[in-house]
């Protein structure tokens, strides 16, 4: 998943192997080469230097220098910051409407219709939830048709208005279909664009507002890195969103996006897309994704 990290983190602790007793020295060094990693992983320059800033506050505090085992403890001290830096405990997604909305956002080819899609299915399979998809997205017929096809795929119903080009009224009669028809969940698909324009956040924004969801996530693809964090800044701006899905983990991607998103927008990052299939959705766990960047 993140392999240049894990093996530059991997090198970083190499420095305290094959001495018998560490030295601040060492620690530093150690440091400055997580700090490295972690730049080369796509993190911002801040968020790095903080990052080594508390794992050696830690470390000091925690006598490392004069336990048994410093090596193994300053490798903890790190996983814990990486688990605290990309939130901590796990966030849920909250289902309390009758039914519960979710808004969709992100740029277009962030995955935004796959997820929706895996998202259905997961909440279909795993919590038995009636879900609608609503199709949204008015610029391109095919947006419309690939969410049908990804409705038929997993059995989800799919609201669509082909002919109709006011986003707000497609979402808003939507869910009136769901209240008469007794469905759980709604999530709704919007459009998205290559870049952040004005007129998309705009629309967007009047969707949101209108339809007032309990959940509204945005969408980011992994492999973006800082352009990933710089998105999501512009649409919590706008949108003040719940939460993050980051796709494509499949792929090797840096990692940068993982480990800084989450203070920057001070959202949590809440599922993981992991492949292009219905069931690659995974529920994002920061002490789990620690350990697999720390390999
Ligand atoms: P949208 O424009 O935001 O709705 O993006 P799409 O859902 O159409 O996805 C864009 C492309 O990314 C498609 O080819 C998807 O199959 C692919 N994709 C989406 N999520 C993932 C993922 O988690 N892993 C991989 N490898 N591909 C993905």
């Amino acid at each position: 998943m993140f392999n240049n990290l894990t093996d530059k983190l991997d090198k970083a602790f190499h420095i305290l192997k094959g001495h018998g007793k560490i030295t601040d020295v060492n620690v530093a060094d150690t440091l400055k080469e997580v700090r490295r990693a972690l730049l080369d992983a796509d993190v911002n320059f801040k968020i790095a230097k903080e990052f080594t800033t508390k794992v050696k506050e830690k470390a000091i505090g925690e006598n490392v220098l004069t336990t048994l085992q410093p090596g193994q403890l300053l490798v903890k001290i790190v996983k814990d910051e990486l688990t605290e830096l990309m939130g901590g405990d796990v966030a849920g997604i909250n289902l309390s409407g009758t039914p519960s909305v979710i808004l969709m956002s992100g740029l277009q080819g962030s995955g935004k219709t796959t997820f929706s899609g895996k998202l259905a299915n997961f909440l279909k399979s795993k919590k038995g939830k009636k879900t609608l998809l609503v199709a949204c997205d008015i610029y391109r017929p095919a947006a419309i048709n690939q969410l049908h096809v990804v409705g038929d795929q997993i059995g989800v119903e799919v609201y669509s208005e082909p002919e109709n080009k006011n986003p707000v009224e497609i979402a808003q009669n939507a869910i009136k279909h769901a209240k008469a028809n007794g469905f759980n969940v709604v999530i709704v698909d919007t459009a998205g664009r290559l870049a952040v324009d004005e007129e998309m956040m705009t629309e967007i924004a009047n969707v949101h507002k209108a339809i007032q969801p309990q959940e509204t996530l945005f969408v980011v693809d992994a492999m973006t890195g800082q352009d990933a964090v710089n998105t999501a800044k512009a649409f919590n701006d706008r949108l003040n969103f719940d939460g993050v899905i980051l796709t494509k983990l499949d792929g090797d991607t840096r990692g940068g996006a993982a480990i800084s998103i989450k203070s920057v927008v001070n959202k949590p990052i809440k599922f993981i897309g992991t492949g292009e299939k219905m069931d690659a959705i995974d529920v994002f766990y920061p002490s789990r994704m620690a350990d697999r960047i720390l390999g």
